[in-house]
């Protein structure tokens, strides 16, 4: 067998343990043996790579891709190690970046180093991916960094909405097709840069006008274009695995964003295109009335005489790591006979599935975890929710304030159940940065501290409770 048709095989077997390991990824049970697939899948690419590589490449360029490598291993595991849970849109947003600086690095390079033996219709396509290449990777970089910018709260989660937004982006893409038939015709650095110096923009400019509401079909999003960016990049190397492997990932990326679109009841085009028809819309600031307060041993006693809890967690419950005494919270409730379930948004918190991850660690029971979905007309009907660290998700003005940033987002309706209790520290406003009116409602009271040690402090109210009080006072000293 040569090198190149075992190269080839060994391709094969990566494809085939990607689409195994993407398969394990889309169920909690089984999405560890689906990151085992993965890393396996990787090893065999890279080994398969380096072999095929290593026909033509000097002993020094060896030396320097096993140098290159162990950075970028030694760099993704210490990362990928001390990143905390709630950092992790973050690390994906800026992992993004770096596939399509990549992406647009190797269509430069497809440009600069052309094969001698292509010419005609070939030398014309090359051409077109090289330009394409360029401007995908680009668009991914620089879209990724305003990304990782708004999810780690360096800038603003607000949407820039420049002057004439929409007529920006049509213009950058129109110039994109008109750039790409003058290179395809006539090849020419000037074109190159040009296209270069457009996608940037477009990339930072496209996700900057996105609202903070909006971001996690903005991550998932980028994670299609960086598959699409790789995929280009495929083309240009002639590299069938990387074309496979692209592809894979942009469309599942764009089916997640797909599917989270339909969830928050937003318009993939609209998104994709920098909340392209979205009315502009005005974001309720400050107090809007009284809000009423209580404090944990009082939760304890109106949780002690419930028959149903819902528990919603969002952003805080992850900030706080208050998962584990929330676990402890439902089993001590549940051994007193209360119905507890816990309600999940299908985007609280900063990730994807990001609360099941955190019950699951902290060994809830799936059974009582249950979607948006599957909750929503039980609120009605529940002596008390508790909302964890949630804001946006539980936002009763994406129902009923048409103006409104999140309107038309589909929330968890919290306020439809007798006594709803908010666990914050303060009255600030949510990621999307709008005011939450739950907080002033009749039936609502505010629990104000971190979660974590207010929910220990119920925990502690509840064993009161249960501690039988003396019959007559002893002795005293
Ligand atoms: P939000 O981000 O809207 O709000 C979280 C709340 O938690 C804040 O109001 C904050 O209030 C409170 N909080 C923070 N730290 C603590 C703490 N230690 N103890 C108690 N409370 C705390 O949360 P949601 O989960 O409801 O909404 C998620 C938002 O993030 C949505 O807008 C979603 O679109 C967006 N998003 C989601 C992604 C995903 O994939 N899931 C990705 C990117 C964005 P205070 O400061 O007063 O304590």
């Amino acid at each position: 067998m040569t090198t190149d048709t075992a190269a080839q095989a060994a391709y094969v077997v990566a494809a085939l343990l990607f689409i195994l390991s993407l398969a394990g990824l889309s169920q909690h049970k089984t999405s560890r043996s689906g990151v085992v697939w993965g890393i396996a899948g990787m090893v065999v690419a890279l080994a398969a790579t380096v072999g095929l590589a290593s026909r033509s490449i000097t002993t020094t360029g060896l030396v320097l891709i096993a140098v290159a490598t162990a950075v970028g291993a030694g760099i993704g595991l210490w990362r990928a190690r001390v990143v905390e849970m709630t950092g992790m849109p973050e690390l994906i947003a800026i992992m993004h970046s770096l596939v399509g600086l990549a992406a647009a690095f190797v269509g430069w390079n497809g440009y600069l180093d052309v094969d001698a033996e292509l010419s005609g219709s070939l030398l014309a396509i090359h051409h077109a991916e090289v330009f394409i290449g360029v401007f995908i990777g680009a668009v991914t970089f620089t879209g990724s960094v305003v990304a990782y910018l708004k999810l780690s709260a360096r800038i603003n989660s607000r949407p820039l909405t420049l002057p004439g937004k929409h007529v920006l982006n049509i213009g950058a893409l129109v110039a994109f097709v008109g750039l790409t038939a003058a290179f395809v015709a006539r090849p020419g650095m000037g074109l190159l840069i040009a296209v270069t110096v457009i996608a940037l923009a477009l990339g930072a400019h496209l996700v900057a006008s996105i609202g903070g509401g909006d971001m996690p079909v903005v991550v998932s999003m980028l994670n299609s274009y960086s598959g699409w960016a790789a995929a280009a990049s495929g083309f240009l190397l002639a590299n069938n695995l990387l074309i496979v492997t692209g592809a894979l990932v942009g469309s599942s990326g764009a089916y997640l964003s797909y599917i989270m679109c339909k969830a928050m009841n937003r318009s993939f085009i609209s998104v994709i295109a920098g909340g392209f028809g979205t009315p502009a819309a005005a974001a309720e600031e400050g107090e809007q009335g009284e809000h009423r307060e209580i404090n944990a041993e009082e939760t304890a006693e109106l949780l002690g005489n419930a028959t149903s809890v819902i528990i919603t967690p969002g952003y805080g419950m992850a900030v706080a790591q208050a998962q584990y005494p929330v676990a402890e919270l439902a089993r001590k409730l549940r051994e007193r006979g209360v119905e507890v379930r816990f309600g999940i948004h299908p985007v609280a918190g900063r990730l994807p599935g990001h609360m099941n991850v955190l019950l699951a660690e902290a060994n809830v029971p799936y059974d009582i975890v249950l979607e948006m979905d599957e909750i929503n007309d039980d609120f009605a009907a529940t002596s008390v929710v508790l909302v964890i660290g949630a804001n946006d998700t539980v936002n009763p003005a994406a129902t009923d304030n048409p103006t409104s940033p999140i309107a038309g987002m589909p929330v968890l309706h919290v306020w439809e159940s007798s006594n709803v209790i908010v666990f914050k520290r303060s009255m600030a406003a949510g990621y999307a940065g709008v005011q939450n009116p739950l907080f002033f409602r009749e039936n609502t009271q505010m629990l104000f501290g971190d979660a974590k040690q207010r929910v220990e402090d119920i925990l502690r109210g509840l064993d009161a409770l249960d501690t039988p009080v003396p019959a007559m006072a002893g002795t005293s000293r």
